[in-house]
């Protein structure tokens, strides 16, 4: 996808300023046109405007109809918003202004989905996807308009530029909601939040995926705090329960260590039957030879759960499997 045409002649390359922080993802654009100058095409290309001292400023990357090209790694201090803190905590790409419609919608779909890319990686919602201008507004940018007269040209916005990722994001989203949890906790696993960068906090949202707001009744978590796991997806996210709140964190920020809470159930609902205890859990398994039935109101140790049925230990010694159905916790 991204190509690396790494800017090493370029000052700003040479001083090779680290990033403190991915605050915001910028969108910018020359402003050169009616030129049309695309990233590393054509013979007066923005790589080899750039790649030499004495340009004074720099980009992550160009993005045109043809792909998307990496001028520096997004662990670099780019100078490109005229702003110290802005350059220290932001990644920016220079959308190229190119001439018709159809060079357009090809840069924008590029755009998009690289700017998607971005959110997921850096763990920030589309709504962290702003324009220069809409920087220097919220005071930590130089006075520029870009990208809105080139967006305008088309009759687009930031907002819409916003929809675009959030739908490049949907996609992604959906697809793992799709996806069924790759482990279920039940009734919980135990976990601490770990990893976290010096005063960082950990995103809680509404759903598996940075495209989810934040959980109004619990949106954050430092490290060192404990939640209850319930389950994990195979996107790497996990559900979590803050003190009875349901949400979803990265699971890569959580160590989780798997614990049942071993609890007294009773046998009920029988209906006058007795219920079969089986050597697992499924009706595949045969009944338990040393303890094959429980009566109505028997108690047990319940050890753990799997796929709807109970692992229980019978009079302290026996262990065998029940349809959850039958177990209710003993009073
Ligand atoms: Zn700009």
């Amino acid at each position: 996808m991204a190509k690396a045409y790494y800017c090493t002649g370029n000052d700003c390359y040479k001083e090779g300023n680290r990033l403190s922080g991915v605050e915001y993802l910028i969108v910018h654009s020359p402003a050169v046109y009616p030129a049309v100058i695309r990233a590393v095409s054509g013979s007066n290309n923005w790589y080899k405007r750039w790649n030499k001292p004495g340009v004074e400023k720099l980009v992550h990357g160009f993005i045109d109809d043809t792909g998307v090209y990496e001028f520096a790694p997004h662990t670099m201090a780019c100078w490109q918003i005229g702003d110290s803190w802005g350059n220290k905590n932001c990644i920016g790409y220079e959308l190229c202004e190119l001439d018709t419609r159809e060079e357009f919608e090809k840069m924008w779909e590029n755009a998009a989905a690289h700017y998607a890319a971005l959110c997921e990686k850096n763990d920030l919602p589309p709504e962290r996807v702003i324009g220069h201008y809409e920087a220097h507004e919220k005071g930590f940018a130089s006075d520029h308009s870009d990208p809105a007269p080139y967006f305008k040209r088309f009759g687009r916005t930031m907002e819409d530029f916003r929809s675009a990722v959030r739908a490049a994001l949907g996609g992604a989203s959906a697809a793992a909601d799709a996806v069924p949890a790759s482990e279920t906790y039940t009734p919980w696993a135990h976990g601490t939040v770990v990893n976290l960068e010096k005063g960082d906090l950990l995103n809680v949202r509404t759903g598996p995926g940075v495209s989810f707001g934040l959980l109004p009744a619990w949106p954050k978590l430092a490290e060192g705090n404990e939640v209850d796991v319930l389950a994990r997806y195979e996107n790497g996210w996990a559900r979590v329960s803050i003190r009875g709140a349901e949400g979803y964190v990265n699971a890569r920020y959580l160590d989780i260590r798997k614990q049942y809470a071993v609890w007294v159930g009773k046998a009920a609902n029988l209906g006058g039957s007795r219920l079969n205890v089986r050597t697992g859990p499924g009706t595949g398994y045969g009944l338990l030879s040393a303890w094959p039935k429980l009566s109505e109101g028997n108690l047990v140790d319940v050890t753990g759960e799997s796929k709807g049925w109970y692992q229980v230990r019978i009079a302290g010694k026996y262990t065998g499997w029940v349809s959850r159905e039958y177990v209710i916790p003993s009073p």
